[in-house]
């Protein structure tokens, strides 16, 4: 068992309690990265079972510890060859993503639309995380009719998602926002936009738990949503500096 796995185990046995008082006892390690390896997994900065019971340790454990880390995977070795996918900011390669060699043009799509959507996901979401507020709240109220409203409707539209996907707020410069949906690794940035935030509906992210039932996962999924984090993220879309 590798210490990763063990680290897990005792979070999950130690329970919640402890889990909350020390935050950042799982993951808290960043790999470095190197000239072979210049793409990493950004460690979580809660516990693994911080979201229990709406996302369950073990699809928390594997979303991150295996399907993420694949895509970081998968971009090292595209990256061996292609040095130049890792040399730019992750924005701009996905946003050009017709300036990639054809040869891996569709595994970097995937890849690296998969690393850019998961790390924008484990950052917005976190335990106690209080309620929107401030300009992010406004234009919620302004632009989306509302929490209740967004919430149903981003729900909605992530329910109509056919197969694997993602559902997200797209905000623009002016801090506009909308609901919109991608399939599969595919995020807005690749058209030029950038996700406030977003939910991830490939089965892997709630099947253990939810098996088919994703209406039940993207309700219980707001319990985990970071708003502290939103609101930096939509003070940071508004100053032209918000990435993945
Ligand atoms: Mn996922």
């Amino acid at each position: 068992m590798s210490s990763m796995s063990r680290r897990h185990l005792m979070m999950a046995a130690t329970g919640l309690a402890a889990a909350v008082a020390t935050p950042r006892i799982v993951h808290a390690q960043a790999a470095a990265p190197t000239a072979a390896t210049p793409f990493t997994l950004p460690p979580l900065t809660y516990p693994i079972a911080a979201f229990e019971p709406h996302i369950d340790a073990k699809t928390m454990e594997i979303h991150h510890d295996r399907h993420h880390q694949a895509y970081v995977t998968n971009l090292n070795t595209f990256a061996k060859d292609n040095p130049q996918i890792a040399a730019s900011p992750i924005v701009d390669v996905l946003g050009k993503l017709g300036d990639v060699p054809e040869a891996i043009r569709t595994g970097v799509r995937n890849n690296l639309g998969g690393h850019a959507n998961h790390t924008m996901f484990w950052q917005i979401m976190g335990p106690n995380g209080g309620k929107p507020d401030g300009d992010v709240l406004a234009a919620i109220d302004s632009d989306l009719g509302g929490m209740e409203k967004f919430q149903t409707d981003f729900n909605a539209a992530g329910g109509r998602q056919f197969g694997s996907g993602w559902v997200f707020v797209i905000v623009d410069k002016s801090g506009k926002l909308s609901i919109e949906t991608r399939p599969n690794q595919d995020t807005p940035i690749m058209d030029g936009k950038r996700a406030l935030m977003g939910n991830d509906v490939w089965e892997h992210a709630y099947y253990l738990t939810y098996q088919n039932r994703r209406p039940d996962y993207l309700k219980a999924w707001w319990n985990t949503v970071n708003w502290k984090v939103i609101g930096e993220r939509y003070a940071a879309a508004k100053a032209g500096t918000l990435g993945v």
